[in-house]
């Protein structure tokens, strides 16, 4: 299949960003340079496409990429410029509302791109016990002993650590549909 087929063809479990940061990272022209609309516009391409999936997506990347992949559809010497830059900008024409998303930091809608997830602490299976507290660095939970505990999103930094501190297997994570989670601490219901 090519990527244009591939963006034509996206499942709902796909995220588009991720599908093409995949089919840059794979495509000739990065190890060709015969040509420098080719070369120099995969090289910027992967790189704000990466930054798109990796939550560091800036307003005004659309525009850029638009710009982009319109010189090199017009100006690379061979085919495989003018392809990735034609689904590049068939996949924005199609899922501009994903792009800005991602830009927006509002989310992936397929729930793939890692630095999307959320994490949260699941009311009927927290014990209260704060161990999940003691292994966060980014102090991003608060609670007391026999509280349910909660993971303040703006302060958590997606790293995992508490998962696995928790034996209780409360915390989870979360793609486009959350869990209802208290707002604040609460007594426990499980001992
Ligand atoms: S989330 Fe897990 S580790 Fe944290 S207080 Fe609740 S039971 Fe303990
Ligand atoms: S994922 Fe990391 S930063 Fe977020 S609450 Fe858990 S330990 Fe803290």
């Amino acid at each position: 299949m090519t990527t244009l087929e591939h963006v034509k063809a996206l499942k709902d479990t796909e995220c588009i960003a991720d599908v093409l940061k995949k089919e840059i990272s794979v495509n000739p022209c990065k190890d060709c340079g015969k040509c420098t609309f080719g070369y120099e516009g995969i090289t910027q391409l992967e790189m704000i496409m990466n930054d798109i999936t990796e939550r560091k997506g800036r307003g005004g990347d659309l525009e850029l990429i638009t710009d982009l992949c319109g010189m090199m559809r017009e100006q690379s010497l061979c085919e495989e410029g003018e392809k990735i830059a034609e689904a590049v900008l068939t996949a924005i024409e199609l899922y501009r509302k994903d792009f800005e998303d991602h830009i927006g930091k509002k989310g992936c809608r397929a729930g793939v791109c890692k630095k999307f997830m959320t994490y949260h602490i699941l009311a009927d299976m927290c014990v209260g016990c704060g161990d999940c507290i003691d292994e966060c660095p980014e102090d991003a939970i608060i609670g007391k002993k026999k509280f349910v505990h909660i993971i303040v999103q703006d302060e958590c930094t997606q790293c995992g650590k508490c998962v696995s501190a928790c034996d209780e297997e409360a915390i989870v994570t979360a793609g486009a549909v959350k869990p209802r989670c208290p707002k604040k601490p609460i007594p426990c219901k499980k001992r």
